[in-house]
């Protein structure tokens, strides 16, 4: 099974100045190419291979002005002509828009290595064209004995650097338990488990959204193209950066709980939500949560020999009473808590968050 690592690092002067440049030419590249086969299919009705593309690669290198595309190694250049491949693979499939120009502001600044383009020794990384290792902060060990075979490096908008290491890893399942748990995404907490407990947001979440949307404010005051403009973009980037970061380090601690502690967890399929556009900032970052948190489930079970369960998101989770099974009317979201006429008294998530397990180990 291959896993990613991914590592910030500190570059030398002379290491940001060469990936600096190699992002560019990535781009660059990419957009050539892009433009080469958007022309192709839309002028002669022709799709353009990988194969021809890698090909003019070549001879753009070798044309006036072009250059500088062969200071950097080629080897980054010729992924961003495989991803444009991937790209226009998951279009023609129907999988996927058709591909975009890379913006030298929006888009994240990238390069990818493969085995022939970096050195692994002693647990050092040197990437081609530089003479000094990366120097990596190894914030967790890699596993023993193993043997990167794809390196991306990148630049966020806050200006950190990472490197992901794509190493081939034999992930151990976990021994079987009885456990089982149904998960309900709740309006005002995070997550509600059938067992009762419930996973509030990390406290820090709210002085961390108050100081993103102070430094927003911030740059709306600030004059277009000014010096001062640059500073206060960046702060906002390095606020959404740390809420990024924060939400993502609690995310895993959570998934990786559910999945040690219970043999089947449940959840319901709320993608349809994503449909319902967000014009309230809460509310988007709790869709992304929600899409992080399932996504990480399903990869941390398949790892782990678990069973994930999604259910249908139109199963009415909240109106059943999960002691007798009656189906209540109406359940305005206001009601956070209800007596059933069988007599049992309900917290709203907590019931719903039972229903859910109920169905999903009737699916299962
Ligand atoms: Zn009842």
């Amino acid at each position: 099974m291959k896993r990613a690592y991914k590592y910030r690092f500190h570059p030398t002067p002379e290491q940001a100045c060469e990936l600096a440049r190699t992002f560019g030419c990535v781009r660059y590249v990419y957009n050539k190419a892009l433009e080469m086969r958007s022309r192709a299919y839309t002028i002669e009705g022709r799709k353009v291979s990988y194969v021809e593309t890698s090909a003019t690669l070549t001879a753009w290198k070798r044309t006036e002005g072009l250059e500088f595309l062969s200071e950097v190694s080629s080897v980054p250049l010729q992924q961003a002509l495989r991803h444009l491949q991937a790209a226009f693979a998951n279009f023609f499939a129907k999988r996927a828009k058709y591909p975009v120009f890379k913006s030298r502001k929006k888009s994240r600044a990238s390069a990818e290595y493969t085995r022939s383009a970096f050195r692994w020794r002693d647990g050092t990384l040197t990437l081609a064209k530089m003479d000094t290792p990366l120097d990596i902060v190894w914030s967790r060990p890699l596993p023993e004995g193993a043997e990167p075979s794809t390196v991306t490096v990148s630049r966020d908008a806050a200006g950190r650097w990472f490197v992901s290491i794509l190493v081939e890893e034999t992930i151990r399942p976990l021994e079987p338990v009885d456990a089982s748990v149904g998960v309900d995404a709740g309006i005002t907490s995070l997550v509600t488990l059938s067992t009762g407990e419930k996973i509030t947001k990390p406290k820090h979440e709210r002085r961390d959204r108050r100081r993103l949307a102070k430094a927003q404010r911030d740059l709306s005051r600030k004059a277009k193209g000014s010096n001062n403009r640059a500073e206060a973009r960046l702060k906002v980037a390095r606020a959404h950066a740390r809420i990024t970061d924060r939400r993502r380090d609690f995310l895993h601690k959570l998934t990786t709980r559910l999945v040690r502690e219970n043999q089947t967890v449940v959840i319901e399929d709320l993608t349809v939500r994503n449909l319902v556009k967000s014009h309230n900032l809460a509310r988007a970052i709790s869709d992304a949560s929600w899409r992080e948190l399932r996504s990480m489930l399903e990869y941390k079970a398949a790892w782990y020999g678990r069973d994930l369960v999604v259910i249908d998101r139109w199963f009415p989770s909240s109106r059943l009473c999960s002691a007798c099974g009656a189906l209540q009317e109406t359940m305005p979201l206001g009601v956070r808590e209800w007596t059933c006429a069988c007599g049992a008294v309900h917290d709203r998530d907590v019931n719903a968050a039972k229903n859910i397990l109920a169905v999903g180990l009737a699916e299962r």
